[in-house]
């Protein structure tokens, strides 16, 4: 039963359902044309008897009838007895030969050899003692033919009947879970062919098999993206990695090979402690990503207060106080993982003074970090007077491994750290922006939910 298919199954029980109900609706109009016709017959009984008893007088013990009297009319036999019960005018059918004794008024159901009658009888009183009895007899009409002839035409339909359920309900079935078998189909190519780039593709509807192929295509279209995503960090990441190993490869090899006076070998060696310290930063960059990967359930949330965390910054790292102009509202507060915002607010004073600074800058155009609140928002701004960004580079920048300037990147780091930034603000409900005019510098602003400071009394 398992291994039926649910279109066999549907069609089956659908047929089999209408089979019994076309069973129960013969049944029922056997049943109803039976009642009909007897009822018909009843009716016309008890109308010739009521009519018949009109067209007959009684006096002084005699019975007189009238002149046209019928004693057999729509098929009703009438009889008249005695008082004593003996038959004094009309023919009794040769099939009823029951004593069925009078019963006045009752309209009966009588048996007698083989054959159903109807009867009923009347008192036709002649003064106080004495009178006759009229007898009214009617066979009763035989059901058999009526419903010999439903079932044959039952017989005769059935099978027609069956067929059309059948075939037609298969077909409808068929036609409606299309759909299914397309999406069954384009699953198991997307398996076997391992190619995310498949689509369902059905057309736009508000049916539920459309609806589906929608919400499956989105959930592919998803799955490649996140897929490619992976693929190309996992790509960059090792290609980020092999440039220092082969830096530090061929500088091992060198030194092996050839030898080196004691001031080459502390170049090696330094240049070998660079690249190093380099890998450790970007192994250590790439597990925070990961970490990060993981979600908000990695985070510890607590009341920040955004001015006194860039005081702390400032005064921890050894930033050139000369540089740093800093413009810092009190009471900026939000709900947010001090580790992590501290290490947003690096990455942007970091990048401000990596590539923010020109050897130029005047001493008014000093680097600017500023908190303040802006309607709902608590907002930190760090704003260089540098190069600034080319248009075609602000959207990129946020991608990681993406550098403007790649050619700088073994000097500067390896593009993760506004993707991180990015990713951090999202954490925390928020997000970033950027302004940045060629020649003019760049100011990137976090956006994040302001939360009001519990006071406490
Ligand atoms: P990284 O600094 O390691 O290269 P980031 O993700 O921090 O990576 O930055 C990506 C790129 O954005 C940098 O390579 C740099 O070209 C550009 N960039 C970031 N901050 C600034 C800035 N303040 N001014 C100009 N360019 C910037």
């Amino acid at each position: 039963m398992r291994n039926i298919s649910v279109k066999m199954k549907i069609t089956v029980w659908i047929t089999l359902l209408m089979t019994v109900l076309f069973a129960l609706l013969l049944a029922f109009m056997v049943f109803i044309s039976n009642s009909v016709i007897r009822q018909t017959a009843m009716k016309q009984l008890a109308g010739t008897v009521q009519e018949k008893i009109t067209q007959i007088q009684v006096s002084d013990g005699k019975i007189q009838f009238a002149e046209n009297f019928l004693f057999y009319k729509n098929g009703v036999s009438i009889l008249v007895y005695s008082k004593k019960e003996s038959l004094l005018a009309g023919q009794l059918p040769v099939s009823f030969t029951t004593a069925e004794p009078f019963q006045n008024g009752q309209l009966r159901t009588v048996r007698s050899d083989q054959t159903s009658y109807l009867v009923l009888d009347l008192w036709i009183p002649d003064g106080w003692e004495n009178g006759f009895w009229m007898r009214g007899l009617m066979e009763a009409p035989e059901s058999g033919q009526t419903v010999r002839n439903l079932v044959t035409v039952a017989f005769i339909a059935l099978p027609f009947f069956i067929f059309l359920t059948a075939f037609g309900g298969y077909g409808i079935l068929r036609r409606a879970f299309r759909p299914l078998s397309s999406i069954t189909r384009t699953a198991e190519n997307i398996n076997e062919a391992k190619d995310l780039s498949r689509r369902i593709g059905l057309p736009p509807g508000k049916n539920e098999f459309s609806r589906l192929a929608a919400v499956i295509d989105a959930l592919f279209e998803r799955l490649e993206k996140s897929f490619e995503g992976e693929k190309q960090f996992t790509a960059d990441a090792s290609h980020e990695l092999r440039t220092p190993v082969s830096i530090i490869k061929g500088a091992c090899e060198y030194a092996e090979k050839y030898e080196e006076t004691p001031e080459e070998r502390r170049e090696t060696i330094s240049m070998i402690h660079r690249q190093a310290n380099k890998m450790s930063d970007l192994i250590s960059q790439l597990l925070n990503i990961t970490r990060l990967d993981q979600g908000v359930d990695a985070l510890y949330m607590e009341e920040i207060d955004l001015g006194a965390l860039i005081k702390k910054i400032c005064r921890e790292r050894t930033y050139d106080q000369n540089c740093l102009g800093l413009n810092l509202q009190d009471n900026v507060t939000v709900k947010g993982d001090a580790a992590l915002l501290t290490r947003l607010a690096e990455n942007l004073i970091d990048n401000a003074f990596k590539y923010g600074l020109r050897e130029t800058t005047p001493a008014s155009e000093v680097l600017q970090i500023s908190v303040f609140q802006e309607g709902e928002e608590a907002l930190l701004r760090v704003q260089d007077y540098g190069p600034g960004i080319p248009q075609e580079h602000q959207e990129k920048i946020w991608q990681r491994f993406y550098q403007v300037d790649a050619s700088r990147g073994q000097a500067t780091g390896a593009g993760l750290g506004l993707a991180m930034v990015r990713q951090i603000a999202q954490l925390h409900g928020g997000y970033m922006t950027l302004e940045s005019t060629e020649g003019k510098g760049s100011c990137f602003t976090l956006h994040l939910p302001f939360s009001e400071k519990k006071k406490s009394f």
